[in-house]
């Protein structure tokens, strides 16, 4: 277009064909090279990130060891390693994630998906967390809306979204889980009464490793990654995540995806829940 510039990547090579023909082949390159540079910033991060919880792990270690006739101290560093190796497990497990879906490409072998049962099993992955928390977790009645996807990606999406409402909560606060319909989307919100984000900090949180703050979010055992793999997820399925905060009072994220046309005899009933 002429009011943007976009640099062209192209690979060409030319071939005699003949006496007086030439053969051109031009290759636009650009893709290849986003896809790179993606590669290449992603491996930077993982690196700097995986190395904060081993160098972690290396010195409970020589503590342990310094600490052997003190056996009250050995268990203080015995469960400050178990919480190490637990967040570089969850690490690794997200990097594996985002790693296939850092493309956005489109789900293979899509399948229907029943959106309640996305819900249910995001929920069910957060109870301990949001008992432990005294975090009220509710979820609006059955909307009987389908997507076409893959189901365990989303229970992934919607479980990191809860994850978060709960662990960016105060205690004692409610997270309301809805699903509703708007034309042909099936809209997911998940509402906190938590600490909220700041409209400055509201693009950067679907950062890869991005944390508005890192020491609170180690605390929670967060490793930045949670939300970008919520939007890799929502942009492979055709759909995505929105977020709307105000700081102090609580947070509402909105993952939108394509309804799945609806089954011949099913009541296209609109619900919503607050
Ligand atoms: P993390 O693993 O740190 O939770 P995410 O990618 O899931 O990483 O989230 C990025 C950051 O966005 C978090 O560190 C937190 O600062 C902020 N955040 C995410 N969800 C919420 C929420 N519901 N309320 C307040 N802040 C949030």
């Amino acid at each position: 277009s002429r009011d943007t510039t976009q640099t062209l990547h192209v690979s060409a090579r030319v071939a005699p064909l003949g006496d007086r023909l030439l053969l051109a082949l031009v290759e636009d390159r650009t893709h290849q090279i986003r896809i790179d540079e993606v590669r290449r910033d992603f491996v930077a991060n993982v690196s700097h990130e995986l190395k904060t919880p081993v160098g972690a792990l290396m010195l409970l270690a020589e503590a342990v060891q310094d600490a052997s006739d003190d056996p009250e101290a050995v268990q203080r560093f015995a469960a400050r390693m178990q919480r190490e190796g637990t967040r570089l497990s969850r690490l690794v497990e997200e990097i594996i994630d985002l790693s296939r879906l850092q493309y956005d490409d489109p789900v293979d072998s899509p399948e229907p998906v029943e959106i309640d049962n996305v819900v249910a099993a995001a929920i069910d992955r957060c109870r301990v967390d949001a008992e432990n928390r005294h975090v009220r977790l509710t979820a609006g009645g059955t909307a009987d809306l389908q997507v076409l996807g893959n189901e365990k990606q989303l229970v992934i999406a919607v479980g990191n979204l809860v994850e978060n409402a709960v662990s960016y909560s105060p205690e004692g606060s409610k997270v309301a889980v809805g699903v509703g319909r708007r034309e042909d989307l099936v809209e997911i919100s998940v509402t906190d009464q938590g600490y909220g984000i700041a409209e400055t900090e509201l693009d950067r949180i679907f950062e890869r490793f991005y944390r508005v703050d890192p020491a609170r979010s180690r605390e929670t055992g967060g490793t930045g990654l949670g939300l970008s793999i919520v939007k890799h997820i929502a942009a492979s399925h055709g759909g995505d995540v929105n977020v709307w905060s105000v700081q102090g009072a609580g947070s509402t994220f909105t993952l939108r995806l394509p309804l799945h046309p609806y089954r011949p005899g099913q009541p296209p009933g609109v619900v919503s829940h607050a």
